[in-house]
């Protein structure tokens, strides 16, 4: 039987479990939930917002409500500032994707310092949108080396990728709405950082399910987000 490694660390003697609590809870990428934060998954969204696709997102947390954590690019952000503040007047993270979604991000073509800037520049448009300061950052297409771990640290960002996503836009973009839905829906756990992005109609097939599925699970979508308010 497939065990996660929390699940695992449970099982261990006492000694083991607080060393490996404590080097899971010190880790310097969150791929799942940390150990310390309350909740049974994260919902997160990338790329937004999106003048058509995000106002009908919010409105279907908010029949739900749920709260997830928006990583936008300081671009979109920038054209659509009254999403953005949506976003945060319902409640929800606005989260770092960088300014112009650069691409390669973790290749040679862009300096740490570049790299700084351009999530300096999308935390301080959000900052002067919603008067507060982006504080997790996920690189674009999660391109995660020494320079992009780095760029977070010297922005006092931390980082955050994900453990389940949709796709929609990737490795399943050519897969159906209800096949990617099926997909989440039936292997999404307790402790999953989930991925999906507000910029696209499959999203919100994928998420108007899912939050049905969960709902009758009882699992906990909030906490998560409330700790790190
Ligand atoms: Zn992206």
């Amino acid at each position: 039987m497939k065990r996660t490694v929390i699940e695992a660390v449970k099982t261990c003697a006492r000694p083991v479990k607080r060393a490996l609590e404590l080097a899971i809870d010190n880790r310097l990428v969150d791929y799942h939930m940390p150990l310390e934060m309350p909740g049974d998954i994260l919902i997160t969204f990338d790329d937004g917002p999106h003048p058509e696709y995000t106002p009908l997102l919010l409105n279907l947390l908010d029949r739900y409500g749920v709260k997830a954590m928006f990583f936008v690019i300081g671009e979109r952000a920038e054209k659509n500032p009254d999403l953005v503040k949506a976003y945060h007047e319902q409640g929800h993270i606005v989260a770092n994707h960088t300014y112009s979604h650069l691409n390669d991000v973790a290749g040679a073509r862009y300096s740490r310092d570049r790299v700084v800037e351009d999530i300096n520049k999308c935390s301080d448009l959000v900052e002067s949108t919603i008067g507060k300061a982006t504080r997790q950052f996920r690189p674009p297409r999660g391109e995660l080396n020494i320079k992009t771990w780095r760029a977070a640290r010297d922005t006092d960002h931390s980082l955050m990728l994900w453990s389940i996503e949709g796709g929609e836009w990737g490795k399943r973009s050519d897969w159906s709405a209800e096949d990617i839905s099926d997909f989440v829906t039936s292997n999404i756990k307790k402790r999953d950082i989930l991925l999906l992005h507000d910029d696209n109609e499959k999203s919100l097939v994928v998420i108007s399910d899912l939050l049905e599925s969960l709902r009758k699970r009882k699992l906990d979508l909030n906490s998560a987000i409330e700790s790190v308010r």
